[in-house]
């Protein structure tokens, strides 16, 4: 497409969902501008208005839109995927249907450890098609910036391989923004089953420095459960991260609260991921510390699971994000909007709160609020468009909705 995409445009719609915070109010918490426009220009946005004040200070437009009738919203910030997964673990889903549990797959050579097998065997151009036809159809459903996790190689070359994968797919254009976590902390591999600490050990003093070098990696994330690994196994690994200039994402409290909450607020983690069992108490250090709280119902859901105290973290102030956690295990989709339905009907979030939480609230959690998640001045002009008169019917698309427009950065997306 390349130089047939219009450099400045003016979009308008029935509802503008702007999700900017600077401008919300507890009466209005999307800041919604009914009958509102957006202005793009060499891919930012430029105003943001009324169709008057639009239509009035928007000079050299090329493209006009005019969705009377629909809701325009902030492209989707999906900020836990393990997409760059390949293969398919569908006989396990059918084990798990039958009353399997996660850590009994686990142990029968399933679940993460399956997925490393897949990884090993795929070649670094394999891995990176699979992702970038995962990314774009992300993107036609108007998700344009995806954080995508390494931890299905679990070895040196194998977590290379993948962060590789990514970094080249997210280097073309037309697929969404990619912020790349290493995760290599994801699963012991069944070879170092009686070298726990020698695994620990060489990603910590070995593979990280090599990968931060690299620049593979805008954050490391662990997963810190029962029969995961422990608080002082992640710690060092997280520490040398940070001193690394890396951020920090964690699952946490998944099937067992052993503390990685308290860890998460300790080391100022940008989120804790998960939190199906966390304490109020941790909850609190979470809020101080400015740590998120991503949600994946649908992993949640898929396992059976009872949904995380989201009551306690809305009175305790914890910032909450809606994430996909697309992984072929325990959250086989690529749908945020799946994800954002479940929020609402399972995990009892308003629809105001799911919509903050895949845009704005997860562009911060990303480090991303001045490009992304807000349909504001200065912001990439990254939004849809949709064909429903009110954005609470966004909240409840059980199965497909077509967007009718979808920019990145201010290209049309077909
Ligand atoms: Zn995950």
């Amino acid at each position: 497409m390349g130089n047939e995409q219009p450099t400045s445009m003016v979009i308008s719609a029935g509802r503008v969902v702007t999700c900017d915070l600077t401008r919300a109010t507890s009466a209005d918490p999307l800041h919604v501008i009914e009958n509102g426009a957006v202005w793009v220009k060499d891919g930012i946005i430029v105003l943001v208005g009324t169709w008057e004040q639009v239509y009035q200070a928007a000079h050299g437009v090329e493209a006009r839109w005019h969705f009377p009738k629909s809701v325009m919203m902030p492209g989707l910030v999906d900020a836990h995927t393990h997409a760059a997964w390949v293969g398919s673990r569908h006989h396990e889903y059918v084990l798990r249907m039958r009353g399997e549990g996660y850590e009994a797959i686990a142990k029968a050579g399933g679940g993460i450890v399956a997925s490393r097998n897949a990884i090993r065997e795929a070649s670094q151009e394999q891995i990176a098609d699979v992702l970038r036809q995962r990314l774009q159809r992300m993107m036609r459903a108007g998700v344009t910036t995806v954080e995508v996790k390494s931890g299905y190689g679990l070895d040196e070359e194998g977590e290379r391989k993948q962060l590789e994968a990514i970094a080249f797919v997210s280097k073309e254009r037309d697929v969404p923004d990619v912020v790349p976590t290493y995760l290599a902390l994801h699963a012991l591999p069944p070879e170092y089953r009686e070298r726990r600490a020698a695994y620990v050990d060489e990603v910590t003093e070995s593979w990280l420095p090599a990968i931060a070098k690299a620049g593979l990696a805008r954050y490391v994330d662990a997963y810190l459960d029962r029969n995961a690994f422990q608080l002082d196994e992640a710690r060092p690994m997280l520490e040398k991260a940070q001193q690394a200039g890396l951020g920090v994402r964690l699952h946490v409290g998944q099937f067992a609260d052993i503390g990685g909450a308290e860890l998460a607020a300790e080391l100022h983690a940008s989120s804790a991921d998960h939190l199906e069992n966390v304490s109020g108490e941790a909850l609190g250090k979470m809020a101080k510390a400015g740590t998120a709280a991503v949600l994946l119902p649908v992993a949640s859901w898929t396992l059976g699971q009872n949904p995380p105290p989201v009551a306690q973290m809305r009175n305790a102030g914890v910032k909450m994000v809606v994430a996909s956690d697309a992984n072929p295990g325990t959250s086989p989709t690529e749908s945020l909007w799946l994800a954002i339905a479940m929020a609402v009907r399972g995990y009892g979030l308003s629809p105001e709160e799911a919509l903050l939480g895949a845009t704005v609230h997860a562009a911060q959690s990303l480090g991303l609020e001045q490009q992304a998640g807000t349909l504001s001045e200065h912001r990439a002009a990254d939004l849809s468009v949709w064909p429903v008169e009110h954005e609470w019917a966004l909240v409840q698309p059980w199965g497909l909705r077509e967007p009718q427009l979808v920019l990145k950065n201010g290209n049309v997306i077909g």
